[in-house]
């Protein structure tokens, strides 16, 4: 073993370091396989209900009128969430374009947006508006307003209710911390604030961004009230094997209401071919239970093998998992760039090839990624992206085996020592 980790370019010294890690980390695994289990049941569950069958995955194409295998991953998707109706579509470009379709298809000029959650994640800032852009929902008359969290990372249930008012039409909650450094919030507190708006004015659609939270518990924010929730199949429920999509989870009403940006008015969730991809997107959600779980040992493995380097890491070594997300705060932007060069050298595609920050769109500054993916850009798979900015802390994700998550985190150390940033 060691010998074929030491062809890999990982010396005996990270090996063993990593080794001891992972020795210490045998009960919180068991956890990760037990919801692991009760997610793989509930899906499973889900398409046996639906009787998904070999014809679930043919192609339709044109305007992809009566699509069976389509429509009945949706009800998979809605059995497994809890849901009334859902999306589930290659036409959705990604996880951005699945919150806007939900925010545009849900707010009409004069109304009001509300973020109790602080910022959201960098890409919607274009959007809402945040950053003047072309064609926001600024542009069109909708109002914006964020109260942020508390220093300890709470809700201001105080200011929160202040900011709620009768023009107040939507709530958008985002599970994951994104580029932050704030913790990722539980589905349980998530259902807690979602109870606490409702009280207030009961008519208010609670949006969840649920990017990266899909399957890390065993329930989701649209088991605790929330009207939609909202990702990207090219994290968790993807599995990996969807090569693009996103989807929207919620109330039969919202989910329409979206279906009419995502398509057009009148046209709403009936046109949309599926353009081959069925048996990817329900192969890759039969798989995305197992999927995460390996995700989520790699965030941990991460969190523990740099905590006790010295570097702050989010969540800590020891806390529960609400997302895969793993920030790792290296404090210069040559550690930040060391790390992302390890998780690519880890990559089973473009393992040869060195990451350097770039403008990327959307970001207000520049980022650093890495990601040696089969399906571009895909997060589920071993990844690493960084703003290059204070605190320089890396967003680390993925991994579609628990194995291959572990050498990028070994690598990525491995490189940080070769540079002489970190001493083990
Ligand atoms: C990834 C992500 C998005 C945006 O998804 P893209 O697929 O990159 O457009 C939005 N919100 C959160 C919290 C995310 O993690």
């Amino acid at each position: 073993m060691q010998d074929l980790y030491r062809q890999l370019g990982i010396s005996s010294e990270v090996y063993r370091y990593g080794h001891e890690i992972e020795a210490s980390l045998e009960e919180r695994f068991r956890e990760f396989d037990r919801r692991a289990e009760y997610n793989q049941m509930k899906v499973l569950l889900a398409m046996q209900k639906n009787r998904v069958s070999a014809e679930c995955f043919q192609s339709s194409s044109g305007y992809g009128y009566n699509d069976y295998g389509r429509d009945t991953l949706e009800k998979v998707y809605s059995d497994t969430f809890h849901t009334e109706a859902c999306l589930v579509r290659p036409q959705i470009a990604c996880g951005t374009h699945a919150l806007a379709i939900a925010l545009f298809g849900n707010l009409r000029p004069g109304d009001e947006l509300l973020s109790p959650v602080g910022k959201p994640y960098d890409t919607l800032e274009e959007v809402i508006g945040i950053r003047p852009s072309r064609g926001s929902l600024a542009e069109y008359g909708v109002a914006y307003r964020q109260v942020e969290l508390l220093p300890d990372g709470a809700f201001d249930y105080e200011n929160i209710e202040k900011a709620i008012h009768e023009k107040t039409k939507m709530v958008t909650i985002q599970r994951s911390k994104g580029y932050q450094t704030r913790p990722s919030f539980s589905v349980k507190q998530i259902g807690e604030l979602i109870a606490f708006v409702k009280k207030i004015k009961p008519d208010v659609i609670c949006m969840v961004d649920n990017c990266y939270g899909e399957f890390v518990e065993t329930m989701e924010p649209s088991d605790l009230g929330a009207d939609m929730m909202v990702g990207s199949l090219i994290k968790n429920p993807g599995g990996g094997l969807a090569p693009i999509g996103g989807y929207i989870a919620g109330t039969k009403e919202c989910v329409e209401n979206a279906s009419c940006r995502m398509t057009c008015p009148g046209l709403g969730m009936e046109v949309g071919a599926s353009l081959g991809v069925n048996q990817a997107f329900y192969q890759g959600f039969f798989l995305a239970p197992m999927v995460t779980k390996g995700a989520l040992k790699g965030a941990v493995f991460a969190a523990n093998v740099y905590e006790k380097l010295g570097f702050p890491v989010v969540p800590n070594s020891t806390e529960s998992r609400h997302d895969i997300i793993q920030a790792v705060t290296l404090g210069t932007p040559e550690g930040v760039c060391a790390f992302c060069q390890g998780i690519q050298a880890a990559a089973p595609v473009d393992s040869f090839v060195v990451p350097e920050p770039w403008d990327m769109p959307g970001y207000d500054s520049q980022v650093i990624m890495a990601a040696g993916a089969f399906v571009q850009g895909s997060s589920i798979e071993l990844s690493a992206d960084g703003p290059m900015k204070p605190p320089y802390a890396v967003y680390f994700q993925g991994g579609l085996t628990w194995e291959h998550a572990k050498l990028g985190i070994l690598m990525s150390l491995q490189k940080l020592l070769e540079q002489g940033l970190v001493k083990l």
